[in-house]
């Protein structure tokens, strides 16, 4: 990497990797997965002294979106993301809130959702999208080719993938997903997924025991 900057803030109970990530040339930033805990995004946005001109979301689980709505009314930019098949997590990211005891987080609407194809960018950086459903209907990863780098959301992570055991999930859509979307990226592109560390493509292929 070298014009892609990323800071991984872990945020909420889940600790779900929030992410800072801007382009040097032009300190143009994105927050991906705004979970939560706004005030330490805000602060990783100070130290960083970029600009955020989008949030990106890769699905519509509470704990990757439960704060997207409040940062975009505090940052005054829009969403992106993820595929419309999550609309039906996105409208009832309150309610799901409230049932795991978390206080303040609002229904999402983005401005705009995301096909498999679509192109998004911050200041000089695009990243390819691609549809990945399995873990959610309408999760996306964004997979910046020049950069060799992919944002993957729950779709894979070290040594494992995502549950599909909540509603909409499917296993077999999820490898299917995997080996499809994400495998023929590259062994020596860099994966950031939405919990634990990051890995790269080539050692899931080698090692991850889902896809042995
Ligand atoms: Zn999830």
């Amino acid at each position: 990497m070298n014009k892609a900057k990323v800071l991984i803030i872990p945020v909420t109970a889940f600790q779900q990797n929030c992410m800072l990530l801007w382009c040097e040339a032009t300190k143009r930033a994105v927050v991906v997965d705004p979970g939560g805990d706004l005030p330490e995004v805000e602060r990783a946005i100070a130290e960083a002294d970029v600009a955020v001109d989008k949030i990106w979301l890769t699905h519509g689980h509470i704990d990757h979106v439960g704060g997207a709505a409040d940062l975009k009314t505090r940052l005054k930019v829009p969403i992106e993301g993820p595929n419309r098949e999550d609309l039906f997590l996105l409208q009832h990211v309150a309610e799901t809130a409230r049932s795991f005891g978390i206080p303040d987080a609002s229904n999402v609407t983005p401005d705009r959702w995301l096909e498999d194809g679509d192109k998004v960018e911050v200041g000089e950086l695009t990243f390819d999208v691609l549809h990945c459903p399995g873990h959610s209907p309408g999760s996306v990863v964004y997979f910046n080719r020049a950069e060799r780098l992919a944002i993957v959301g729950d779709v894979l992570f070290a040594g494992s993938v995502g549950r599909t055991d909540f509603p909409g999930g499917d296993s077999r859509q999820l490898l299917k997903s995997i080996r499809d979307k994400l495998l023929p990226l590259g062994d020596d592109v860099a994966i950031i997924s939405g919990h634990g560390p990051t890995t790269t493509i080539g050692r899931e292929r080698a090692t991850n025991p889902f896809l042995q």
